[in-house]
């Protein structure tokens, strides 16, 4: 896919530019509707693709951002404005008082009845159905990272923090090297975004529908530029549970952890995610909590959860 190989973009996205992409839901699969394309109007040198191709497999697309991420290996503290990922050689004792200062009940407050987190720029930040994100967040360092996609071109959905998507590089290389094919398939996704899909699927689906499937705006984790959707040819690069059964999603499950990824939405968790087990949707939250979390075999909510923290 070198063909397609372009480098050099400068990959900010504009604040309030709503780029189309493959409709996802809460995180995706339950949502397939789609809307018209809408190219961004400023900041990005590459034409935008057609949409409903995420599919199609055919081509991928790479940009890369023009500055190295941040390597946050041990001992390296982040350079991403997040102090959650460093790590003292007494890795144990960190990742306590990490835990403690991500805690569910250290990051809320209320505004107007919702309980929005405190700490949206952090690696380890926690959204979910009951945990906005504040009103109208935007990340503030997304860029393309240079991995295949599974469609054309750069849209809204091809971003990702900076210090993830230097992981996502990582992670990718590594997985081509085992020659498998990943594709990231669906990473960021702004509130405009997000409210269009929701008011979408509440005009075409109804609302109790809307709220099973879809995140409403402000909880989506995509919103964080931290989470993406990554896909393989087993399965026409879709988003479905049966991608946990390909060569690259077992790949992915196994492999994940070690480049700060989590498998977000296990299987069996529902109740404490808040969604059915998602094989596809990986959630970046630095090396050293993404390792701690998949060993003890944790979701986000349980490994932050002040009483499992003091067990
Ligand atoms: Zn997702």
């Amino acid at each position: 896919m070198d063909k397609h190989k372009r480098t050099g973009w400068k990959v900010m996205i504009p604040a309030g530019v709503l780029v189309s992409g493959l409709l996802l839901a809460g995180c995706g699969a339950a949502d397939s509707s789609t809307d018209s394309a809408a190219a961004p109007q400023t900041g990005s040198t590459s034409a935008p693709a057609a949409e409903g191709t995420a599919a199609s497999g055919t081509n991928s697309s790479t940009g890369s951002n023009t500055t190295a991420p941040a390597d946050n290996t041990a001992g390296q503290p982040s350079t991403a404005g997040s102090k959650q990922t460093s790590a003292s050689t007494d890795g144990s004792a960190d990742l306590t008082a990490q835990r403690e200062e991500s805690s569910l009940q250290s990051t809320i407050k209320k505004v107007d009845g919702k309980d929005v987190v405190t700490n949206p720029e952090s690696m380890t930040v926690i959204v979910n159905k009951d945990r906005y994100l504040p009103d109208g967040y935007e990340p503030p360092d997304l860029v393309v990272p240079d991995v295949a996609f599974s469609y054309d071109g750069v849209l809204e959905k091809s971003h990702m923090r900076k210090e993830a998507a230097g992981a996502l590089e990582k992670l990718f290389k590594a997985a081509k090297s085992d020659d498998l094919d990943l594709r990231a398939v669906s990473g960021y996704r702004s509130y405009k975004r997000q409210v269009s899909i929701y008011n979408n699927n509440v005009a075409t689906k109804g609302k109790a529908y809307t709220d099973r499937v879809s995140a409403r705006p402000g909880t989506s984790e995509h919103q964080t530029g931290l989470a993406i959707d990554v896909s393989g040819p087993g399965i026409g690069y879709g988003l479905e549970q049966s991608f946990g059964k390909t060569a690259e999603g077992k790949w992915l499950k196994q492999h994940a952890a070690e480049y700060g990824f989590v498998i977000r939405y296990k299987k069996g968790a529902d109740a404490i995610t808040g969604y059915t087990w998602e094989p596809w949707h990986i959630r970046y939250v630095g090396k050293e909590v993404a390792q701690d979390v998949t060993a003890k075999d944790l979701t986000l909510e349980e490994y932050f959860d002040q009483d499992k923290i003091k067990q």
